[in-house]
């Protein structure tokens, strides 16, 4: 079951580098490539382990934040971060559209963010994405490191307080007017594509008044490209739902008023390209699936195609502890437990 580590060893976790701390396998670093309904093939960063964000909104794929924080730290050495990028992308010769740090939380809680986007950039020649929930964007230092990146994808769910309380349930710390002044500074500053992503949920942030209000958040940044969202995959909070058909196109209408024609994208139906990962067919499901969790029809592709047993390996994960299926809109997704990533 474990792959290569970075270490070059090939043992379990605390059966190799006796005594001393070793990063290498607490969690994978790179997952995918995955289709990515804005990026194209995306190579998957995770440079935070589960699950540090500053937010637990109600509609997370990878579950409730336990304690949400604003502290920026270290979490692995920013080398070994780089090294694994440089390691996927040479399996891969390079066929990625986008290195993406999209992690299980908040991606700027990274204090070597800035070096890793430089490094990559530096030793790959290849474009690299950010997708913020932009809460630390009032910081110079959060700022400095995201204007490394070629596209950055600003997360804005709500304009009023309210609204954003309910939505993303921030640190104490975070205030909506504090949030929403870094990134209309940020977007002043940044030369790359900036894009924005609006989750919707049915009954919180779906109203006209919020979704006008929402409109002139987007007006203020002119960002590229404005995507709004629903809920696709296995929310946080059992409750949370996608608004009717009739709001979501609403939500289309005002932001294409405010930002002209084509500039508003809808994201609601899942990615149907393919996932893949370079190697360790099961290591590689792991990493993807907690990040996304996928449906199981195309679990069942994704083993099949690397001539595994589908239903022999998900039932091996399930008797692990691994992983969980879970139900949501009709459909049967295979996710990661948040427990288990701790361990590999
Ligand atoms: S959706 Fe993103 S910002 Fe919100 S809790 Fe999950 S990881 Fe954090």
């Amino acid at each position: 079951m474990f792959s290569k580590n970075t270490c070059g060893t090939s043992k379990k976790p605390r059966e190799h580098h006796a005594g001393e701390r070793c990063y290498c396998v607490l969690t994978r670093i790179v997952f995918g490539p995955v289709p990515s309904r804005r990026l194209g093939r995306s190579l998957g960063v995770n440079n935070i382990p589960p699950k540090h964000c500053s937010y637990s909104c109600v509609y997370c794929q990878v579950g409730r934040t336990p304690v949400t924080t604003v502290k920026r730290r270290r979490f692995y050495p920013w080398r070994t971060v780089v090294e694994e990028v440089l390691k996927a992308l040479d399996a891969l010769e390079g066929s990625v559209d986008y290195v993406t740090f999209v992690p299980d939380g908040e991606p700027t809680l990274d204090a070597e963010l800035g070096r890793e986007i430089r490094s990559v950039k530096r030793e790959a020649s290849v474009r690299v994405a950010v997708l913020t929930n932009s809460s630390l964007l009032h910081r110079d230092d959060v700022q400095a490191d995201l204007l490394e990146a070629d596209l950055v994808s600003l997360k804005i769910d709500a304009c009023t307080r309210e609204v954003y309380m309910r939505i993303n349930r921030p640190h104490y710390s975070l205030d909506l007017s504090l949030v929403l002044e870094g990134i209309r500074k940020f977007a002043r500053e940044y030369q790359g594509d900036l894009i924005t992503e609006t989750m919707l949920v049915k009954g919180v942030n779906d109203s006209l008044e919020e979704l006008r209000g929402i409109a002139g958040v987007l007006r203020s940044i002119e960002p590229h490209k404005a995507y709004v969202a629903v809920p696709v995959r296995p929310p946080a909070e059992p409750w949370v739902a996608p608004p009717t058909e009739s709001v979501v196109v609403e939500a289309h209408e005002v932001f294409s008023e405010a930002l002209g024609r084509g500039r508003v994208e809808l994201l609601v139906n899942p990615e149907t390209g393919e996932f893949k990962t370079p190697e360790d067919p099961v290591g590689g499901l792991l990493s993807i699936i907690s990040v996304h969790p996928m449906r199981l029809e195309q679990v069942r592709e994704f083993l099949e195609k690397r001539g595994l047993d589908p239903e022999g390996t998900i039932k091996q994960l399930l008797e692990k502890g691994e992983v969980k299926i879970v139900c949501y809109g009709g459909e049967e997704f295979l996710a990661r437990i948040l427990n288990a990533r701790r361990d590999r």
